[in-house]
């Protein structure tokens, strides 16, 4: 059956690029019905942290790639890849290395002087004379001749020559392997049978290609997926500004729009813009993914945003507003339910966090209006209109957005004054400031003994 994998390392947080690569993997597999695996690849035991795999994972739940395996972590499998290199080595595929680091400068030295690529020569390869009392690393025999072959399932068929491949270190003087053997072994040892990665790894592949030949494993297929670039045409990276998963959830973005926007970063089915997670899992395919490079484009993510927060049944928008409105230590209990927020604010705004400073109000009461919406509609003749509508909805009985409105409507018919000139200082009074959704539905979800406070504390 079909098993993909998304194979971090931990030495930062989950970055948009490895987000895609995750999400192009687990589709491929719940496409097929196939099993998705993570592996924590933490043997680089300086750069690697426990910070950086609780960030992956975090990043992974917030955007719904569950694995059904793991997570693993090559750094307790350390048995398993010693068996294997000693398996190689016993079967004559690898063989120990006696050069000094300064015998390999020379080496490359005089290469590069001659116009030559540098590359290890082999000059241990079949020496049996071993000195006893010198460190050694281990390498893997790489076939002299002949071509490895990518059927890449993104970029189409790449050939390697062996020639231009060296015998490559699978285990150093300290006896720990090396970053490319831990992915053979892993690979095969977990049965993957599709490797969807960036194509900073394209270079990898024959290597890895050849021990797996070499294990008589079976060879996976391999899908290289390219970069992302930021506007400039340059890598993405944190000069671009946000690249961290987490990041797009701090700035207020859902994940069904991250999500989103990074399927269609790099693959495309006709013209089709918005896609569900049970649409995907059944359109997306590996085959109509790009082969050049993506940039990424924050306006369409914002455009995926709205969309989302739009569209999305309000309940599901509602637990990650909750999520916003306690990062802005705003107590929910204290107001009308998201939900309702959710209804009148939605359209109004790009991201959650947006639409948490546009509904403190109903949370949170204030000593002070913005100067600006004060000037013009509370310090003018306000008091009459107001006091005389305040005076009016105190008496309403039934508070619902119906009566509000009929309420405002009368009071400006009495006193003469076209709705601007009571609507907007009641606008002003009860949310602080000048812009809210409609003034009924507002004050319906402010509350009646809050909005009458209001209305006091803008008559002071
Ligand atoms: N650990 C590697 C990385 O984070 C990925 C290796 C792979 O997918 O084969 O770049």
């Amino acid at each position: 059956s079909l098993v993909t994998r998304f194979a971090p390392s931990p030495t930062g947080y989950l970055h948009v690029g490895g987000a895609r690569t995750a999400l192009f993997s687990w589709l491929y597999a719940k496409k097929q019905g196939g099993k998705f695996i993570l592996r924590i690849e933490d043997t680089d035991l300086e750069r690697s942290t426990q910070a950086s795999v609780d960030a992956i994972l975090e990043g992974m739940q917030w955007l719904g790639l569950d694995h059904d395996e793991g997570p693993y972590y090559q750094t307790k499998r350390f048995d398993l890849y010693k068996e294997v290199v000693a398996q190689l080595l016993a079967e004559g595929k690898a063989y120990k290395c006696f050069c000094t680091v300064e015998e390999v400068d020379a080496m490359r030295e005089a290469q590069m002087a001659a116009g030559e690529k540098p590359k290890y020569n082999g000059m241990w390869r079949d020496r049996t004379d071993h000195p006893s009392d010198k460190p050694y690393v281990i390498r893997f025999k790489n076939p002299l001749d002949g071509v490895v072959v990518i059927d890449d399932m993104i970029k189409g068929r790449i050939e390697i020559a062996n020639a231009e491949l060296d015998d490559l270190i699978i285990a150093r003087s300290d006896g720990t392997p090396t970053y490319n053997l831990t992915v053979v072994v892993d690979d095969w040892k977990m049965g993957i049978t599709h490797v969807i990665r960036g194509d900073d790894h394209v270079n990898n592949t024959p290597r890895q290609m050849n021990i797996l030949a070499a294990l008589g494993a079976d060879i996976p297929k391999y899908a290289h997926v390219p970069m992302i670039l930021g506007d400039d045409g340059k890598r993405l990276s944190k000069r671009h500004g946000a690249v961290g998963v987490m990041q797009y959830r701090d700035n207020g973005f859902l994940p069904q729009a991250l999500l989103n926007y990074l399927v269609r970063l790099g693959w495309s089915h006709g013209d089709q813009e918005i896609f569900s997670i049970d649409e995907l899992k059944d359109l997306f395919d590996l085959s109509a993914c790009n082969r050049a490079p993506s940039a990424f484009n924050t306006d369409k993510l914002i455009w995926l945003n709205q969309h989302y927060m739009k569209t999305l049944p309000a309940e599901q928008v509602a637990e990650h507003l909750a999520w916003h409105l306690a990062e802005q230590k705003l107590n929910t209990e204290n107001g009308p339910a998201l939900t309702a927020v959710i209804s009148v604010q939605a359209e109004r705004v790009k991201t959650l966090k947006e639409l948490v400073e546009v509904s403190r109000y109903f949370y949170e009461d204030f000593s002070e209006f913005e100067e600006n919406a004060a000037k013009k509609h509370l310090r003018v003749v306000a008091a009459e209109p107001l006091a005389l509508v305040q005076a009016k909805l105190a008496e309403l009985s039934t508070w619902d957005a119906a009566n509000i409105h009929q309420t405002i409507n009368a009071a400006a018919e009495a006193l003469g004054l076209g709705m601007g000139k009571v609507g907007m200082p009641l606008r002003v009074a009860v949310t602080g400031g000048g812009n809210s959704p409609a003034l009924d539905q507002t004050l319906y979800l402010v509350g009646k003994e809050r909005a009458l406070a209001r209305i006091t504390l803008a008559l002071d």
